[in-house]
């Protein structure tokens, strides 16, 4: 069955997340580890998360991602833009042990004029700072849409992050298709050619997670504005390919499509309902 489900607020707890998952017929989910304008994180309450454990089991949720804020950025040119950086995934890695086998998705960061290789080196090094040998959590690399100096906008920027991890069997990559569409890679004219693209350069095997998003820009845009599913650039019939695609179908799809609880489930139940079965 395919996995689906959209970005939710984590406010009320991870019990009332899969409740809400349960409503619009979601079995996976994306939340936000805290305040994603920083900021401390609440202490996890131990009641709340064994509850979700059963209730999650009970609702066939196996894979949800936990999303840094967006705000971190662990190549700013300000030590302590990057302390902050290293504090709260240290912080969020710690926590999500709590929670054995979540994704840990993060924006690579913005280089902010130090050269897309500082960018990478900085990443990398603060990635080798927080991963530890023993931990349940896969943390991933966001494909981004390489607005202003974003580094991770194209999949060579990803490879070299991967390469300088020491620890990268704790590493993968989640793939945004609006990012990866406002970044050039055509998904609506050669989807084919884009994963095999991946493929060669990171690897399929990294590939954990896609963020399903409609683009409000046309191709290499590099402006990173979602749009509901049908109403973009990249249109409904291209992400229903990405859905359906052998090599992408057994992974957690989340929206993060500009909607209220009502919409994600339209899109959900849009998805579900053009779900090809395979062979
Ligand atoms: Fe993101
Ligand atoms: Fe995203
Ligand atoms: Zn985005």
């Amino acid at each position: 069955m395919l996995k689906i489900g959209c970005h939710l607020s984590s406010s009320k707890g991870f019990l009332a997340m899969a409740r809400t998952a349960e409503k619009i017929n979601a079995n996976t989910f994306q939340f936000f580890t805290r305040n994603p304008r920083g900021g401390k994180a609440k202490a996890l309450d131990q009641e709340d998360i064994r509850a979700y454990l059963k209730e999650a089991e009970r609702l066939g949720i196996e894979k949800i991602v936990a999303h840094a804020p967006y705000t971190l950025n662990a190549c700013g040119a300000e030590g302590r833009v990057r302390e902050f950086a290293l504090e709260t995934m240290e912080d969020d890695l710690k926590r999500l042990e709590y929670l054995p086998g979540t994704y840990y998705n993060f924006h690579p960061g913005s280089h902010v004029g130090q050269g897309t290789e500082e960018g990478i080196r900085l990443i990398a090094d603060t990635l080798n700072q927080v991963l530890k040998p023993d931990q349940s959590t896969i943390v991933l690399l966001e494909t981004m849409a390489g607005k202003g100096s974003e580094v991770g906008g194209r999949f060579e920027e990803l490879r070299e992050i991967l390469d300088r991890v020491e620890l990268n069997r704790h590493m993968g990559v989640c793939l945004d298709t609006c990012h990866v569409w406002d970044g050039g890679y055509d998904i609506v004219g050669h989807l084919d050619q884009v994963l095999e693209e991946f493929d060669r350069i990171i690897g399929l095997d990294r590939l954990k997670a896609i963020h399903l998003n409609d683009s409000q820009n046309p191709l290499g845009a590099r402006k990173d504005r979602h749009a509901r599913i049908g109403e973009g650039y990249i249109g409904a019939e291209a992400l229903l390919q990405v859905v359906n695609h052998p090599a992408l179908k057994h992974l957690p799809f989340e929206l993060e499509t500009p909607n209220e609880l009502e919409g994600y489930g339209e899109e959900i139940r849009f998805f579900r309902e053009r779900e090809q079965e395979s062979a």
